[in-house]
């Protein structure tokens, strides 16, 4: 994506001209749709987008600072969720100016919701093997496969779809994205219930589906670069922790978010804005060294090892993010950076996972499943913190698999930054057809 970073417009400057916008814009007594419409229409949903794609070309720290400021002003954030992350800066690289309008505009607006159908059962790393078909019939493409894990799927207007358009090429060669209308009778989405005990994800059936060949992004048989670019947003946007968010409505249709009042949707007191030195320590330190505290736990001796091992991971993502925004600014990138994030993002759930488990000792075998249980949980323990623990230890895993295992961003790294050889296969030269196919 195009990062327009005007060097002689200060940050300080982009925060003054939000506020003022803020103050003339914000009414808690607005629908939902109009708030998104102004904040979108103004480019402060996305202020990463390019300039002409409902952004201001900003870069992420930046963005995150807007996202901040909105919630420290008291109103409600930008419309969350993979519309935002993923598809609408994709589109805007690959998209025609056309397409940016149609899609583009109704995600910063929230007023369509996207998920992602890229995996299938039998291609998740080998995510080029996939076997959804899309075959064109006059003016439409039709769609027959399966694709699995597709999280929030069942609130989603929209889908990212790759799908193979020309099975008898290379396998990376013949695969197309579009974007996929969800409200049609040939898509089935059934829940997947987690270990978490939540269903966020989804198993999608395609039969015979169908999308205009105007909802094709990129060019037939394009698709792997464009995917890959959606991917590369996955994993820097993931790696940095997304943005900060917290008070906002659900986008899409289909959540009922909408028509609601936006202002119910904000805490009556506007998120503090924390010094610069308690932004440095990062938030994730603070709230687990409170919970030591709070337990009593802060001084063993294992304990305070794990919360300074938790305050160098926030550090050196800091710095890293420094590095990369100076690099930035001087032209330049950090070849394998968005790997490394999400690589370090694993780490830092699974020190969380720990951590937080040694603090709560055995406390931490409970667990509820439904906010119901949950409360009888936390009556009978009196820790009012036990269940985001045990929420987030459930949870923990999911980073080091989502946006490309870690096995699989170590391999990127290998291969595309340090350059090292690849393991030899013939995948990109024989037909994908003529591949033998996972199971
Ligand atoms: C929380 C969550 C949300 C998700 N959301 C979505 C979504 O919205 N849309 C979507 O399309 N997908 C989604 N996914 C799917 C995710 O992208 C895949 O699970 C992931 O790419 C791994 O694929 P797989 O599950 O098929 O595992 P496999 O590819 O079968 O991998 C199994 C194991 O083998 C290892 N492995 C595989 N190939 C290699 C290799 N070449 N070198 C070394 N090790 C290897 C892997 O690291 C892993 O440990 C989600 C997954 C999770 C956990």
């Amino acid at each position: 994506m195009t990062q327009q970073n005007d060097s002689t417009t200060s940050d300080v400057a982009i925060i003054d001209e939000l506020r003022t916008w803020l103050t003339d814009n914000w009414n808690p007594d607005l629908t939902v749709a109009a708030w998104w419409e102004l904040l979108g229409l103004a480019g402060w949903a996305a202020p990463m987008l390019p300039v002409g794609s409902y952004g201001r070309g900003l870069p992420r720290s930046m963005a995150v600072q807007v996202s901040q400021e909105i919630l420290a002003f008291g109103a409600m954030g930008a419309p969350d969720g993979l519309g935002l992350l993923l598809a609408a800066p994709t589109i805007a690289d690959h998209g025609t100016p056309e397409q940016i309008e149609t899609y583009v505009r109704p995600i910063v607006t929230g007023q369509q919701a996207w998920c992602q159908l890229f995996s299938e059962p039998g291609a998740g790393s080998d995510l080029a093997g996939l076997t959804t078909r899309a075959t064109k019939d006059g003016d439409e493409w039709v769609f027959t496969g399966q694709k699995v894990w597709t999280s929030l799927g069942q609130s989603a207007d929209v889908g990212m779809l790759i799908a193979r358009t020309s099975p008898d090429v290379p396998k990376h060669q013949g695969i197309s994205y579009f974007a996929l209308d969800m409200h049609q009778p040939g898509v089935e989405v059934r829940p997947l219930r987690e270990m978490t005990g939540h269903a966020m994800f989804n198993e999608t059936f395609l039969t015979e589906a169908h999308a205009p060949d105007t909802a094709l992004i990129g060019g037939k048989d394009n698709g792997w670069a464009v995917a890959n670019t959606t991917l590369a947003y996955e994993r820097s946007g993931l790696g940095s922790g997304g943005s900060a968010r917290g008070a906002t409505a659900t986008p899409g249709t289909i959540a009922g978010n909408l028509t609601r009042r936006a202002g119910d949707f904000v805490s009556s007191r506007p998120t503090a804005k924390k010094s610069s030195a308690a932004k440095s320590r990062g938030a994730m330190f603070d709230i687990f060294a409170g919970l030591a505290k709070g337990n009593g736990r802060n001084s063993d001796a294992l304990i305070r090892q794990d919360l300074v091992r938790l305050f160098q991971f926030g550090e050196i993502g800091r710095l890293n993010g420094e590095r990369l925004k100076a690099t930035r600014a001087r032209g330049g990138d950090i070849p394998g950076m968005a790997n490394i994030s999400k690589l370090s993002m694993s780490n830092i759930v699974r020190l969380q996972r720990d951590l937080g488990l040694s603090i709560v000792g055995a406390q931490g075998m409970l667990h509820g499943y439904e906010s119901a249980e949950q409360k009888i949980v936390t009556e009978a323990t009196g820790n009012p913190f036990l269940g985001a623990v045990t929420g987030t230890a459930l949870y923990a895993q999911a980073p080091s698999i989502y946006g490309g295992t870690d096995q699989v961003q170590k391999n990127i790294i290998g291969e595309r930054a340090l350059g090292l050889a690849k393991e030899p296969n013939n995948d990109k030269t024989a037909a994908f057809s003529s591949l033998p196919k996972n199971a």
